[in-house]
């Protein structure tokens, strides 16, 4: 157990820890493995290319360089056109097809297995009909998986030191244990050990780019001042939602919000307290959106968006309205508003019903916006502090679709 007298660790010295155990938390996990997976792809491919060419040449070189015995030749041939080709077949196909690719990883541990064993196989049952095939081919094979297969580390190495160890109890039983033998063999695991430190840097630089990338994408998307989502984000995420709910048949509710008189509150208090004031809203916001799909954003300068998936219509206002009504319940004194005591926001809200396939989904983003947008104008013009609702008949505004 940990000691709560000690400090806790900072986050920055947490995240280098996680690096070098290449290890994230949880949820980062997860996403990594899934991008680190598809960006394995083309070095799988190449991998298996290479073992492809390089073994489906040998008998060019076996007939005119090296000379290989008719005895050991049907032996050699069976190993490498009956078991390790088809194998980096099998991978490759594994790797290539979208719908049988999550079995990319098991197939390229195996594909190096096999590999690996009938080339040891070769090297074993070779001297005994005059030929040597080199020492250091098995060993070449994991080597390359770990440098090229882009596999990660910690599920790599249970396989591949395990099968080091056969290759290298092989390679000192074909060699009958000579002094030689035993000098192949710390020259394989000196190349397998420095092909492991390699791939340890791969992976570590794989991992540390890609949560870079991942923080910068965070970055663009969200606001500094509160931390909510922004006017980017919202507007890719609620095309996106539409998207959604048309294909699920589902409801779409939004509210624009605007913080009611907040030049004049700038004017009182001060820009820096005008900055916590929208901290504090853009908190609340953020709590009360409880359901994983709802989500609110900044989308001006005190200006707010809540969007609702999946509520129903006749729910719709009651829960707009409690959302803006907790921004005045927060307390935070507002002297010179003309209207309220506390600092208040009005909002509009528009609702979707069911939005079908063939609505152009931009368009009906665009124009819920705007449908909003003149609701919080009526909200503004009738008093602030209020919620309109553009479905409201008295407000004359056309619906979706148009008729
Ligand atoms: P209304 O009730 O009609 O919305 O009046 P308002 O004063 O809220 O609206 P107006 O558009 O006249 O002024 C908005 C103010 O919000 C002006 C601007 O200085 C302030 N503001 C915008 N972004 C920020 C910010 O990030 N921090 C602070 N402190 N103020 C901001
Ligand atoms: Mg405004
Ligand atoms: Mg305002």
């Amino acid at each position: 157990m940990s000691d709560p007298n000690l400090p806790s660790l900072s986050p920055e010295i947490l995240a280098a820890q996680e690096l070098a155990r290449l290890r994230f938390s949880y949820d980062e996990e997860t996403q990594f493995r899934t991008d680190y997976e598809s960006s394995a792809i083309g070095a799988r491919m190449t991998l298996f290319g290479l073992g492809i060419a390089m073994i489906g040449l040998t008998p060019l070189y076996d007939q005119f360089l090296l000379r290989i015995p008719e005895s050991f030749l049907g032996f050699s041939r069976a190993m490498q056109f009956g078991v390790e080709i088809p194998a980096l077949i099998f991978a490759a196909v594994m790797t290539w097809s979208p719908r049988l690719r999550h079995w990319s990883g098991p197939s390229t541990i195996l594909a190096m297995m096999l590999v690996a064993m009938g080339l040891s196989f070769q090297q074993v049952v070779g001297p005994a009909h005059g030929f040597h095939v080199p020492h250091d081919f098995a060993a070449l094979a994991i080597a390359s998986t770990c440098l090229m297969g882009r596999l990660r580390l910690i599920y790599l190495m249970p396989w591949a030191v395990p099968l080091m160890l056969i290759v290298s109890i092989m390679q000192l039983h074909g060699q009958s244990y000579s002094s030689g033998a035993f000098y192949d063999v710390i020259s394989t695991w000196m190349m397998f050990t420095m092909a492991g430190i390699v791939a340890y840097h791969l992976e570590f630089s794989a991992r540390e780019s890609w949560r870079q990338r991942r923080r910068l994408e965070e970055q663009a998307a969200h606001d500094a001042l509160t931390g909510l989502p922004n006017r980017r984000y919202f507007d890719t995420m609620f095309v996106h939602l539409i998207r959604q709910a048309a294909r699920e048949r589902k409801n779409i509710a939004l509210m624009i919000l605007d913080v009611d008189h907040f030049k004049n509150y700038n004017d009182r208090y001060g820009h820096p307290a005008g900055d916590d004031c929208l901290r504090r809203v853009g908190h609340w916001l953020k709590d009360a959106m409880r359901r994983p799909q709802d989500f609110c954003a900044r989308i001006g300068g005190e200006e707010f968006a809540a969007v609702w998936f999946d509520a129903q219509v006749a729910a719709g206002p009651s829960l707009a309205e409690k959302v803006r009504c907790g921004i005045s319940e927060l307390g935070i004194p507002h002297a010179a508003s003309p209207t309220s005591a506390v600092v208040s926001a009005s909002g509009g809200l528009v609702q979707l019903a069911c939005p079908s396939q063939e609505d152009a989904s931009t368009e009906i983003a665009t124009d819920l916006i705007l449908r909003a947008d003149r609701a919080l104008y009526q909200a503004k013009r009738s008093g602030r502090d209020r919620l309109v609702n553009a479905d409201d008949p008295k407000l004359g505004m056309p619906h979706w679709p148009p008729i």
